[in-house]
């Protein structure tokens, strides 16, 4: 199968605009409804919002159980489609039970409604109106965009960036490669960039998917026995996107194929984006020249939140949902909940949840309520402190040795195992790991890592004595 550009995809559906699509005066009944489901909209999604893409949009007509509303480019209509439209559906279905459907059209340009030789583009809701590329990809989720997105000085390098390769028309540098933690953003990032790549330009092919899913249908395609469509599917992106590629590792074949892909799309001028939780040099399993290659366009990490992106990116969110949140409590769930920015959305809108299921005021110790559970965890995270605390105890050792430079067995192996802990028990990152051990090099801790990785399996009372550190740190 072809991909197919937005562009023709509205157009081939142009025929089912049929005399009945038009968009021309409904009755005045209808019109009622629209301006309450109109009003309910802008109640639940705030002004801003409402402004930015509901009140562009126009009534056409209500024909059986379809409501057609027009909308004035593809690119809105395809975020209102995955941001709004079951819900302008679910508000209309209320008022009005006949209504089951909404479909979104896409005005021709000048605004006018069309003369009857040129019916409106009707796309359906449903399936067909997959953007260029998304046979291969995911959806891209129309909430993860720049203008969503709170910059702060852990990740306005990784920003910069992706804002870079996404207004550019030639690749500035190939490939984009970012990393991070868990939940620090690189998948919204990605995101990002896919919306205003397309939004430049409809035509440009944006695909996105995790590397798993990149595997998958590669192994899908040996299967089958003809890897050639694969290939050429994946050869003629303009814009390559393969989230959390640390999940690629150990599969030769598909090493091997994903390697291919990316240096065709690089000799084309394709730009290709990569995320990570670690660094190139960090993705152990990786074949070197691949390892080698990712390194080569912009490597740029995204470092843990700092208090003042976590009260801004909730200040942010706050805002958007519409609930009003006292900074008082904003504040407090910067301070406690620090691991990174996904769980920081998920307490805020449990909180913003309560406050409107219960309609009280949101106040600290409603939060404080609410989040047991999540500030109990908040409290128990192991610092890297007690990592070395605990095994200078265990050892029988001095703090001092942890950050010191003597290099003798009895000091080293346990200095290596609390930096093996460190890594598995904290989000800290390897570089981070290091300079809390005296200022060592992140390939010293990555060298660590792997060193009791690997002893555990031989060595019965290095296992023993790792697996009691750890019982005891997550008591
Ligand atoms: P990752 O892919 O790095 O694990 P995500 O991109 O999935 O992280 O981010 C987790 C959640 O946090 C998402 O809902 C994302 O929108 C949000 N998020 C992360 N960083 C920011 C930010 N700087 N501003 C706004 N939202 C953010
Ligand atoms: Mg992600």
């Amino acid at each position: 199968m072809a991909l197919r550009t937005g562009q023709s995809l509205a157009s081939s559906v142009a025929g089912r605009g049929t005399a009945e699509g038009r968009m021309g005066a409904a009755p005045g009944e209808v019109q009622q409804q629209w301006q309450q489901v109109r009003t309910l909209l802008r109640a639940e999604i705030g002004d801003t919002a409402f402004g930015t893409w509901l009140k562009p949009l126009d009534l056409v007509e209500l024909a059986g159980d379809r409501v057609v509303l027009a909308v004035p480019t593809q690119f809105m209509r395809d975020w209102i489609v995955a941001n709004y439209a079951d819900r302008i559906r679910a508000l209309w279905t209320r008022l009005n039970p006949s209504v089951r459907s909404i479909t979104l059209a896409v005005r021709p340009p000048g605004g006018e409604p069309p003369a009857p030789p040129a019916p409106a583009p009707v796309v359906p809701l449903e399936p067909a109106n997959e953007p260029a590329g998304e046979e291969l990809g995911a959806r891209l989720d129309p909430r993860l965009t720049f203008e969503t997105f709170v910059i702060g000085k852990p990740n306005e390098f990784a920003v910069a960036a992706a804002e870079k390769v996404a207004m550019s028309n030639t690749p500035p540098f190939n490939p984009l490669f970012l990393y991070g933690g868990v939940g620090l953003g690189k998948t919204h990032l990605m995101h990002a960039i896919g919306w205003r790549v397309r939004q430049r330009d409809p035509s440009r092919r944006v695909v996105y998917l995790t590397a798993e899913k990149f595997m998958y249908q590669f192994i899908l395609a040996l299967r089958s026995k003809d890897t050639i469509p694969f290939k050429e599917l994946f050869r003629s992106v303009d814009l390559l996107m393969v989230d959390d590629l640390q999940f690629i590792t150990g599969k030769d074949s598909t090493q091997e194929e994903f390697f291919h892909t990316f240096n065709a799309l690089v000799e084309r001028g394709r730009q290709i984006v990569i995320s990570a939780d670690r660094s190139p040099s960090d993705l152990d399993g990786l074949e070197e020249r691949i390892r080698s290659r990712l390194s080569w366009g912009l490597v740029a990490d995204i470092h843990p939140t700092t208090y003042e992106l976590r009260l801004g990116i909730l200040q942010t969110k706050a805002e958007a949902c519409g609930v009003d949140v006292p900074l008082r409590v904003l504040e407090f769930l910067a301070s406690r909940i620090t691991s990174n920015v996904r769980e920081l959305e998920g307490a805020l809108n449990r909180i913003v949840l309560q406050a409107s299921l219960t309609r009280q005021p949101v106040s600290i110790e409603m939060a404080q309520e609410i989040l047991k559970d999540v500030l109990r965890a908040a409290d128990r995270r192991i610092t890297i402190e007690e990592i070395q605390k605990a095994v200078v105890e265990y050892y029988g050792l001095r703090m001092a040795d942890m950050t010191s430079a003597r290099r003798q067995r009895q000091v080293a192996r346990p200095r290596q195992v609390a930096m093996y802990l460190a890594k598995i028990l904290t989000p800290r990152s390897l570089p981070e790991i290091g300079r809390r051990f005296g200022g060592r090099d992140h390939t010293t801790v990555m060298h660590a890592v792997r060193q009791i990785e690997r002893l555990q399996a031989e060595d019965r009372q290095l296992a023993e004595d790792v697996e009691a550190l750890k019982r005891r740190l997550q008591a």
